[in-house]
């Protein structure tokens, strides 16, 4: 059972302790190595928890900058903390478990050695002791003896002593050798059993979220992959539009072979797209925006300085222009008001290149792009949104524009935008007039309707189409450089187009404006001075600034029609410009200001507009008009005539005073009952000036007739068909006998101008007599061939019968003189879509 029987000292035992002790140093080999290890292991686990927190709180760090990641990194940095502590507490308990009783058996087995040199000096002790004692003689004193013998004595019992302690000891070491690896073994593999469970419970925790970390992250590498595709595409579509862009530039080299502006045929189908790109958002209502061209422009800077600034400019399908600058392209861009906007070519400097200005109200910007392509592109991207939008515009839109700083503000944009908010007054004023229009509206809603199918129909076929714009040209061609004007006085004699001229070029635009502007009055602005109108009002005669415009058509397309004189290109029909020449500004304004206040000096201009600062500039504060100063302003001159640099709700105070309450118009020097005879006198003398004067007046253009006047008219009709051939009806319409309408009168004079003006005012174009005779009937009993075309192209009705059941095209070939080959051409045409609108 023990390791000792005996522990009586023999050379078994010596030999036997010998043998044990060998054993114990390598034991005690094992053991140093072993702790050593297990120190390494220990410290490593350390430094594994310190790495794990220095990589938590780095983590941690990171994901503060990234919201979007921050749930899922928050949770691992979390865990990572978590599993930090675990490993310092794993540390910990290899330490206590594993390292420190490995220590301790190591200096237990090296305590051996000590008890052995113990053993070995206490041995040679005893030997020399007893060497000395037995070396004693017997004569030796008895006391030394003695003492010799104690100190043998006490040598023995301390070898004994030694002895025992190495031989314990060794019992000792040969029964916990067999236990204390084993346990610091055992219980540090426990502790990491521990270790192990806890952190497969924390991961546990974690695994949906690691999940969902990767499902995210599989999301973005989609992502990406499209991304990457997109950006791909992208870029091949650069390239071709850089290729195509140099292929261009190229071709456009030599100047005489391509000018800069030349619109090619497949740009005029691009500008056809883009209106009814920018038609279908508005019409959308800016549901869907899509950018029709966007790109970097060179801006001149409005300011005194003009210097030129590189912006980014975007054109969006609800027609809004707006720049950025390259610094901050997050805030708020610069509009540009396209509205009542035009687009002309070059800049006012004419030595720059590739410039083009976009003219508006308020402002004119000066732009210049890279080349001459691009020039194209954007003035036909702009023209053609800029068409949609006047077409587009309706009364919301134009109350919208009313809420903006009246033009005049506009200098100020910029640093003060924000003080100027949108001006309530002036709003709460639209909406008032607003009010007005739409009494006015309901009052007069035939009218309108009769207006608006005049203005909205389309052209049946090209040929006639064609036909309106050959016979426009002959008529400019004739009216600037032939230098006949139409003689208004001289009743009978009215100007028609019967010699054919060669077409007018490229200068049509040019001459309308010249013809038009040679009128009295006409040079400037109907309603407030403005020099060189560019707009005008069909239903008044007038030219017009385009802030004025802006305000005609606010009013109502039944009180006034307004057309471009330059971009409404089809609308200038020779009947229209003649009108236009026979009425002018100074004889419309005599009627319809005849009492109008003027402004006395007082009353003039004392705010003084800044230079426009276009928000690039400062702008002095004492330019700013405050709201206060704008509503006592308007409420000041609301009845006095404005001048140009006046704001929108003076000239919209102005203009409903004088279009449609009529306050300025001196009351019919005729008595109401002679009003209509006189009306009559007026068409039938051609008198185009008295017409409208009197329809001004209160004269009505829908009125029947029947006086003296109709009596005559209509048995000359009767009597012209009869000698054609035609029979006199046995049955009459409703219409009470004898009665006429003005435009039977003036389609029997044909005089082209006075029909324009009584369709302009809304005359229904159809109306029959008492026989279904209509006014296109009496203008091919009495051969106006003019008269006969200009109805037919405003829309009139050429398959109606009369109670003869002849319709035009019958009357006209009974008459068996049909030379005009293009009136029979556009009767012909009629007939079978039921009378359309030409223009
Ligand atoms: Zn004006």
């Amino acid at each position: 059972m023990g390791c000792f029987t005996t522990l009586d000292d023999s050379p078994m035992l010596r030999c036997k302790l010998q043998e044990m002790e060998s054993s114990v140093d390598g034991l005690k080999d094992r053991c140093k190595l072993l702790t050593k290890a297990s120190r390494k292991y220990r410290d490593g686990l350390l430094n594994m928890h310190q790495s794990e927190k220095e990589f938590a709180s780095a983590l941690e760090e990171v994901c503060m900058d990234n919201d979007e990641d921050h749930v899922a990194m928050g949770s691992f940095v979390t865990v990572l903390n978590q599993l930090a502590t675990y490993h310092h507490t794993l540390h910990t308990q290899i330490e206590e478990l594993l390292f420190e009783p490995l220590q301790r058996w190591q200096v237990f087995l090296s305590e051996v050695k000590d008890l052995r040199r113990k053993l070995d000096k206490s041995g040679s002790e005893y030997d020399e002791q007893r060497s000395r004692y037995l070396s004693m003689k017997k004569k030796t004193k008895p006391e030394v003896l003695e003492k010799q013998a104690a100190e043998l004595q006490s040598a023995r019992r301390d070898f004994d002593e030694a002895r025992f302690a190495v031989a314990q000891r060794l019992a000792a070491v040969e029964v916990r050798k067999k236990y204390e690896f084993l346990d610091a073994l055992a219980s540090s593999m426990e502790a990491h059993m521990h270790f192990f469970r806890r952190g497969l419970d924390l991961f546990s925790g974690l695994e949906p979220k690691i999940q969902s970390a990767l499902e995210v992250v599989e999301g973005h590498r989609a992502e990406e992959k499209h991304e990457e595709e997109l950006l791909e595409s992208l870029v091949a579509v650069q390239r071709d539009n850089a290729a195509a862009r140099t292929l261009a530039s190229s071709e456009c080299a030599s100047p005489s072979a391509c000018g800069p502006l030349q619109f090619t045929g497949q740009a005029a189908r691009k500008a056809s797209e883009i209106e009814s790109v920018v038609r279908a958002s508005l019409e959308g209502g800016g549901q869907h925006v899509s950018i029709i061209k966007q790109g970097y422009l060179y801006k001149r800077s409005s300011n005194m300085r003009g210097g030129w600034k590189r912006r980014f400019f975007i054109l969006d399908s609800l027609g809004t222009l707006c720049y950025y600058r390259n610094k901050d392209a997050h805030s708020a861009a610069s509009t540009v008001n396209l509205l009542f906007s035009t687009v002309k070519p070059n800049a006012e400097d004419p030595s720059l290149r590739c410039c083009f200005r976009i003219v508006s109200s308020s402002k004119t910007y000066t732009l210049q792009a890279e080349n001459e392509t691009e020039v194209t592109q954007w003035m036909e991207a702009l023209q053609a949104v800029i068409a949609v939008l006047i077409n587009n515009s309706t009364a919301e839109q134009l109350r919208a524009l009313t809420a903006d700083p009246p033009p005049g503000m506009n200098h100020h944009r910029g640093r003060h935008r924000r003080n100027l908010s949108v001006d309530s007054d002036i709003s709460v004023q639209s909406e008032g007039d607003f009010a007005m229009v739409e009494r006015v509206a309901s009052r007069d809603r035939h009218l309108l309707r009769t207006v608006e199918s005049l203005e909205e129909s389309t052209p049946p076929n090209a040929a006639l189409c064609s036909a309106n714009c050959f016979a426009f040209r002959r008529y400019l061609h004739d009216a600037s450089g032939g230098g006949q004007q139409p003689n208004r006085k001289d009743a009978g004699a009215y100007p028609e187009v019967q010699t054919p001229a060669p077409p007018v070029g490229a200068g049509d635009e040019a001459s309308l404006l010249e013809v038009l502007r040679r009128v009295p009055g006409n040079s400037a602005c109907a309603d407030c001075g403005a020099a060189d109108p560019d707009w005008a009002s069909l239903s008044f005669g007038v030219t017009l600034c385009i802030e004025c415009s802006g305000v005609h058509r606010q009013m109502g397309v039944h009180i006034s029609k307004v057309r471009s004189l330059t971009l409404d290109v089809r609308v200038w029909e020779p009947s229209v410009v003649q009108m236009f020449q026979q009425l002018g500004n100074q004889f419309v304004n005599s009627v319809l200001e005849e009492k109008a206040p003027r402004r006395t000096n007082d009353q003039e201009d004392t705010w003084l507009w800044s230079a426009d600062s276009d928000g690039e500039d400062e702008v002095a504060d004492s330019a700013i008009m405050s709201r206060d100063t704008l509503a006592d302003a308007g409420g000041l001159r609301a009845t006095c005539k404005p001048s140009a640099g006046d704001g929108l709700a003076e000239k919209e105070k102005f203009a409903v005073a004088k279009y449609i309450d009529r306050r300025f118009t001196a009351p019919c020097a005729v008595r109401p009952e002679e009003l209509r005879e006189t009306l009559w006198e007026a068409v039938a003398s051609g008198d185009l000036q008295g017409t409208l004067r009197l329809i001004l007046k209160g004269g009505d253009v829908n009125e029947w007739h029947a006086h003296i006047g109709s009596v005559r008219l209509m048995s000359e009709a009767l009597e012209v068909a009869e000698g054609l051939g035609i029979p006199v009806p046995e049955t009459v319409t409703e219409r009470g006998a004898m009665e006429l309408s003005l435009l039977h009168l003036a389609a029997k004079v044909g005089a082209t101008a006075n029909v324009e003006l009584l369709l302009q005012r809304g005359a229904a174009i159809d109306a029959p007599d008492m026989y279904g005779r209509t006014p296109l009937h009496y203008a091919i009993l009495f051969q106006q061939a003019e008269a006969a075309k200009l109805l037919i192209r405003k829309g009139a009705d050429a398959s109606l019968k009369d109670m003869s059941h002849c319709n035009a095209l019958d009357t006209a070939v009974t008459m068996g003189r049909v030379t005009d080959e293009e009136l029979f051409l556009m009767l012909s045409g009629c007939q079978g879509t039921g009378g359309q609108a030409l223009c």
